[in-house]
């Protein structure tokens, strides 16, 4: 507790309580581990959050390969939120592909005053005449929420008069209290317009979706390589290198697999409820996690061939990866990390570095909520305040045509109280005690963590990263993975061993001294005198 209160002795009584709520010694408090999360940043406070926008954009609709994607706005939120993900995507004979692109209604003060629908119109007509999409979909700003575009009755005009898909995104920047607020928007739309629509033909009785795998530095793609090889057929990726036409037939899967819980459990739940489809959560980042995560998915199946299967490809990819987790573990082991990330990721890679034998003491997450701390067990305690209230919550009925059990009720029922299925356990219970869980940390909080707890490599994104290499401690980013990747499953955990190595041997960063430290920065004067 006491290195908490040396980091926020320094705030106003006021201040210094709310984030005395979301800052956790595991094991070493009152309160069962128990955090504020999904709250409110206070004003002022330089966060490093992002807005509803940059959820329901940038995260769950940008990888989707073939959908056109026009932001509703000015120029400002469309340039920022254009190729910074790294969400990889190939394409097929006969396919679109428009992630290399950036389209933009580009509102301008006019459009502002006098509102901006008809330029709405008219960028989806210049789309149909250049592009041909066979979907558009619609995300609107700040600005666009403000002057009260109606962009869902755009949706429909575009729909009636082209003949296309076109579906509206009302995910305004100033919704909810950060990116969260934009997944359930985008997931929302998903399982109302797009998922339960296709009718491809799956043969293959041991199918999933991979649910919250976007296909960073190629994640998705091994993952899918190794539940290929093992015999699975991925039906749907949500929403990693995914067509529009493999999203429509989610529907047809017999197991969902949840990699990113926070940005994507509702269709998770929703598929559920209204196909039968159960939700298993996962975790192929880490050596061990991975092959846990394989045989929990065969004992689902529960087919003995696919089970020796499973044994046999983590045996062969076990061996093939041998050697280099040797040397890398002699390599780093003893090492420490702090991880701040985005709402499941400081949970995931805590399994990757244990198997390297670096202890990660500190861990955090922008914009998750209570349950992807604690476990889903807190959901019935969590309470609703008016910000997440303002977040459109649907429910679904069972597609009575559609809806198909893969397993027994009876089974069903076995598996959850197992916990194997629609279940998440949250972060803290790997946590070790003594290490800090904290919630929406700031640049102040992670510049005074860093200085006491001394990581040796500080895991974040790019708002942070450079903030932590200034004062000499090694950063690497785990939103984009700045260019390397893919770090899941087998071998991509040889890959980020690699990158975690070459940076740690490489201290370049501990002989960076900052300007200030041994030269005034700033110039002035007092009453015509030099102050310094
Ligand atoms: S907060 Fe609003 S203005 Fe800023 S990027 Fe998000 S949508 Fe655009």
């Amino acid at each position: 507790m006491k290195t908490i209160h040396k980091v926020l002795e320094k705030y106003d009584s006021k201040v210094y309580k709310n984030r005395k709520e979301h800052m956790v010694e595991v094991g070493n408090n009152d309160n069962n581990n128990e955090i504020a999360a999904n709250v409110r940043t206070i004003p002022g406070i330089i966060t490093q959050r992002g807005c509803c926008y940059a959820g329901c954009k940038g995260v769950v609709l940008g990888p989707i390969k073939d959908a056109f994607l026009i932001t509703h706005g000015p120029i400002g939120c469309a340039f920022y939120s254009w190729g910074t993900r790294r969400h990889k995507a190939r394409k097929e004979e006969g396919e679109d592909n428009y992630l290399q692109y950036c389209f933009s209604t580009d509102l301008q003060e006019s459009d502002i005053v006098f509102g901006g629908e008809k330029k709405l119109k008219q960028s989806i007509q210049e789309a149909v005449d250049l592009f041909h999409p066979s979907t558009i979909f619609i995300c609107s700003t700040c600005p666009v929420g403000l002057i009260g575009d109606d962009i869902h009755a755009v949706a429909k005009w575009a729909e009636k008069e082209y003949g296309i898909k076109c579906i509206a995104f009302s995910c305004e920047g100033y919704k909810g209290v950060s990116q969260s607020a934009g997944h359930h928007i985008a997931n929302n739309q998903l399982i109302r317009y797009v998922i339960g629509e296709g009718d491809r033909e799956i043969k293959n009785k041991f199918s999933v979706n991979l649910l919250g795998e976007y296909n960073i530095g190629g994640d998705g793609w091994e993952t899918e390589r190794l539940l290929k090889r093992i015999g699975y057929e991925v039906v749907s990726t949500f929403t990693g290198g995914s067509s529009i036409e493999d999203l429509k037939n989610a529907h047809k899967a017999n197991l969902s697999l949840v990699q990113c819980h926070r940005s994507i459990n509702y269709i998770a739940e929703m598929i559920e409820t209204k196909y039968g489809i159960p939700w298993m959560k996962v975790n192929f980042i880490g050596v061990d996690a991975t092959m846990k995560t394989l045989r929990d998915i065969a004992k689902y199946f529960g087919d003995p061939e696919l089970i020796a299967r499973t044994e046999a490809v983590i045996s062969e990819e076990l061996l093939q990866i041998a050697e280099y987790m040797e040397y890398y573990r002699g390599k780093l082991k003893g090492k420490t990390a702090a991880i701040y990330v985005g709402g499941s990721r400081a949970h995931h890679y805590q399994a990757l570095l244990k198997d390297l034998g670096v202890h990660t003491i500190l861990a955090g997450y922008e914009f998750a909520h209570r349950e992807d701390y604690e476990g889903r067990e807190v959901l019935p305690f969590i309470k609703m305040d008016a910000d997440n209230k303002n977040i459109e919550s649907i429910t679904v009925e069972p597609d009575i045509e559609k809806y198909h059990l893969y397993l027994s009720e009876e089974d069903l029922n076995r598996l959850r109280e197992e916990k194997l299925i629609d279940y998440y356990e949250g972060m803290v219970k790997d946590m070790e005690n003594g290490t800090f869980m904290v919630d929406d940390l700031n640049h102040y909080e992670t510049e005074e963590l860093l200085k006491a707890l001394k990581p040796d490599i500080f895991f974040s994104g790019i708002k942070d990263k450079f903030v932590a290499q200034k004062s000499g401690i090694l950063s690497r980013q785990l939103h984009s993975y700045d260019y390397s990747g893919p770090y899941c499953c087998f071998r991509g955990a040889i890959n980020f061993a690699r990158d975690v190595a070459m940076g740690i041997y490489t201290p370049a960063w501990s002989y960076v001294k900052a300007p200030w430290k041994t030269a005034p920065i700033l110039e002035g004067t007092l009453g015509g005198e030099a102050v310094c």
